[in-house]
């Protein structure tokens, strides 16, 4: 430990061989609030988190927040809407989590959270979907969602390879694609470039199986279009096999062996892993969803799905999510700043609450995550709701943002 560590007495997160994380009892942590509803959920969050750590460790585990600036609170105070010190610091503390951030409008970033993302190499964006007990559903059994996605966070279409229709980049794509390839193209298109590789494909597919195993999972799916798209979705499909038999071989078997070796039936403790077409997997996850534990995916279909599964279990407000690399974790709300209700104590946290019990799951801190979760379902199915919820059930208590966060912590 520093000297500054010792004087503060929170200390620094390390990252050890294979990218093992050694996290000590008093651990800093970056926070930027966010925009918008920032102020309203960020405060209620941090107030559950550190209430749970403070309940279920009395006082020997505690986190030391760092915030951190970005978005407009950044721009106002140092003109840069993302600042270098910001990453250094996220680096620094390896664990961070976030509000949501305004997109600025011509400020010659793309996103901010792209940017986070692609800087800090967080190459996996995983979002856990269950449902809570309580919360408005549109499908007869939603308890049966219970699954986590690994999408790709990097490649696809997200690289952001384009050209735009009749510009000068697109007229030589074009022209390349016909004097080498023979292909004709449209000479009116846009083009856009789609790239999906062996290396990220096998660290993200690690990833994913690796939850899989430390979580007691039972099953993996690969969800792709590689019927159509053979070298890049086809492509994720193949390695994703491929990696699974090389480094997990003692974990897994493959749904082909489940059924020709094993007459269907897993021997206990086994992965199995599986594929789907992304489009058979919509209609799989309406009418069976308690066959899907942990999908992992390319990026665009990671994006449809997760939405189209939050949705299962009552939308975006009840969704968290992070942003996971090998050196770094950002953990954060999955909605925007929705910023007609900005600073009036009116808006649902539990998007950013439930990506704090991912983040203290993350660190190891199982026994507050735990408590946190239990205590919102049990606020949630007592009716006791922030007013979007409230409009969807009959007979709710309506609060504010800060006095749902006062009720989860009555109850943990
Ligand atoms: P949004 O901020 O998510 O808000 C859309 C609607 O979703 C709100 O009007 C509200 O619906 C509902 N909503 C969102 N958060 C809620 C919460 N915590 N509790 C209850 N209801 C909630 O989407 P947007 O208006 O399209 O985007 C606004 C800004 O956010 C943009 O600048 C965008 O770039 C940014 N954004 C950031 C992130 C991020 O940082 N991860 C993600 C998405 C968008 P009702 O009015 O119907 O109640």
């Amino acid at each position: 430990m520093s000297i500054a560590e010792a004087e503060s007495g929170g200390s620094y997160i390390r990252i050890g061989e294979n990218n093992s994380m050694d996290v000590p009892d008093f651990p800093y942590i970056a926070f930027i609030e966010g925009d918008g509803i920032g102020q309203d959920i960020w405060p209620a969050t941090r107030y559950v988190i550190d209430r749970a750590v403070e309940k279920k460790y009395r006082g020997r585990r505690k986190i030391y927040w760092k915030e951190v600036l970005a978005g407009e609170k950044a721009y106002e105070s140092t003109g840069e809407w993302l600042p270098e010190e910001t990453l250094e610091h996220i680096k620094r503390c390896v664990v961070a989590i976030k509000g949501p951030l305004t997109t600025p409008v011509g400020g010659g970033i793309r996103s901010l959270n792209v940017t986070l993302r692609q800087t800090l190499d967080l190459y996996a964006c995983v979002r856990p979907v269950r449902y809570y007990r309580g919360v408005p559903s549109p499908v007869k059994h939603p308890e049966k969602v219970n699954m986590i996605v690994f999408r790709e966070n990097t490649e696809d279409v997200y690289a952001g390879i384009e050209w735009k229709e009749g510009s000068e980049g697109a007229k030589k794509i074009i022209g390349f694609l016909k004097k080498e390839a023979g292909c004709e193209l449209p000479l009116d298109s846009g083009i856009g470039i789609k790239p999906i590789s062996r290396r990220k494909t096998f660290r993200l597919v690690r990833k994913a199986l690796r939850y899989a195993i430390e979580n007691s999972r039972e099953n993996l799916t690969l969800v792709h279009k590689g019927n159509i798209m053979k070298y890049t979705e086809g492509a994720f499909r193949e390695w994703g096999y491929e990696l699974a038999r090389k480094e997990f071989a003692n974990f897994i078997i493959t749904e082909d062996d489940l059924h020709e070796k094993h007459q269907g039936k897993a021997p206990p403790g086994k992965i199995v892993v599986k594929d789907r077409i992304a489009d058979a997997m919509f209609q799989q996850v309406l009418l069976r969803p308690d066959e899907y534990q942990v999908i992992a995916t390319p990026n665009l279909n990671g994006d449809y799905l997760s939405d189209a599964l939050a949705a299962q279990v009552g939308g975006l407000g009840m969704a968290p999510g992070a942003n996971i690399g090998d050196q770094c974790a950002l953990f954060e709300a999955t909605h925007g700043t929705a910023p007609k209700y900005a600073g009036q104590n009116k808006v649902n946290p539990s998007s950013l609450i439930l990506s704090g019990v991912m983040m203290l799951q993350y660190l190891g801190w199982k026994e507050a995550a735990e408590a946190i979760e239990k205590a919102l379902e049990e606020t949630v199915s007592e009716k006791i709701v922030t007013y979007d919820l409230a409009r969807q059930i009959a007979g709710s208590q309506k609060v504010g943002t800060r006095e749902f966060a006062e009720a989860l912590v009555e109850r943990l």
